[in-house]
């Protein structure tokens, strides 16, 4: 299904190898409902006059609940086989940020980054810190609390022991040096997964965008390993002047090249139209250096770009009339 040119709200569900060969249509229904689920979920708060962040935070939760996707219940397990959240918020109109790296208690990870954004002085809290104040505030502004073990789902455990094992048959012990770790990336193909990332992108009816995104990063990562997704400018990024994006893809490669904030820039100062930005730095910027992935972006006139250089995207749209989307594939 194209994607609409026009959108008030757009969804991702992660980038990566997905074909229509290795998918069921029993699994290709369960994706579609669930990204059509949170378009609706944020469509519905846009409707009642809501604002964006309010509409990002509804349809990231549908998404994060559900275990199909790298986030929330069912993210990817860290080499030591524990789960570790990012994510970030941001509000185009004041340019204000909230973000959290690597916790493991707040049932909605993009709840916790709001929490930052609105209950501290900073834009970023990670680790015990970020817990120990999640659970101080947790009652006042009712944030779920729950035990690690809720995220955790048998087929990132598998996925996981699938990952190690086939990094130790191929490099032994060396298995986790950087050499390795780019032969490996070479040679099975960082792009063989999908990432399943999720993140939203709203435009409200006061014309305030925002954007969103939430992770378990990627699978077999180290202990303490962000990603781009809670990194303001690389994985997140919201300015009413410009767009509001969520990326998806090989973490590394968008914090080098500063992938949302490039993208607002290239408008900001070549004033090129998101059209031709978000493109540019997915297919040109970062496929260039194999940095595989894909954003979703909007502008304040409803203006929609959902680029990406791998095979699938999980992707959706909503137009203002409340007409949903869904794609997966390339074409
Ligand atoms: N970008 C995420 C990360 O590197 C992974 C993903 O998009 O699935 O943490």
């Amino acid at each position: 299904m194209p994607m609409p040119a026009k959108a008030v709200l757009l969804v991702h569900g992660g980038a990566g190898v997905i074909n229509r060969d290795s998918m069921s249509s029993e699994m290709e229904t369960r994706y579609t409902t669930k990204l059509g689920d949170a378009l609706i979920a944020g469509h519905k708060v846009l409707k009642a006059g809501g604002s964006s962040l309010d509409a990002v935070v509804a349809a990231i939760q549908v998404l994060e609940d559900s275990p199909l996707f790298n986030a929330g219940k069912g993210a990817v397990l860290t080499r030591d086989k524990r789960i570790e959240l990012d994510a970030a918020i941001m509000d185009g109109a004041s340019l204000q940020a909230g973000a959290v790296g690597a916790i493991t208690t707040v049932k909605n990870p993009i709840t916790a980054a709001r929490a930052v954004m609105e209950h501290t002085e900073h834009v970023m809290l990670i680790g015990k810190g970020a817990e120990m104040f999640l659970r101080d505030i947790a009652k006042k502004i009712g944030l779920t609390l729950v035990e690690p073990d809720y995220f955790m789902t048998p087929l990132r455990i598998e996925q996981l022991e699938e990952a190690l094992a086939s990094e130790k048959e191929r490099y032994g012990a060396a298995s986790h040096s950087k050499t390795a770790h780019r032969k490996t990336r070479k040679a099975v193909g960082f792009d063989e997964n999908k990432f399943g990332t999720v993140g939203a992108v709203a435009l409200d009816q006061s014309g305030n965008l925002a954007a969103g995104t939430s992770t378990g990063g990627i699978t077999a990562k180290r202990y303490g390993r962000v990603g781009d997704s809670p990194l303001i400018g690389s994985g997140t990024y919201a300015d009413n002047a410009t767009c509001a994006i969520s990326c998806t893809g090989h973490g590394e490669y968008f914090i080098k090249h500063v992938a949302s904030y490039d993208v607002a820039a290239r408008m900001k100062y070549l004033k090129e139209p998101v059209s031709i930005a978000a493109p540019y730095v997915i297919n040109t910027t970062l496929r260039e250096c194999g940095g595989f992935g894909g954003m979703i972006a909007l502008d304040r006139h409803g203006n929609a770009a959902v680029p990406f250089n791998t095979p699938g995207m999980f992707r959706g749209a909503v137009t203002e009339d409340g007409e949903v989307s869904v794609s997966i594939y390339c074409d």
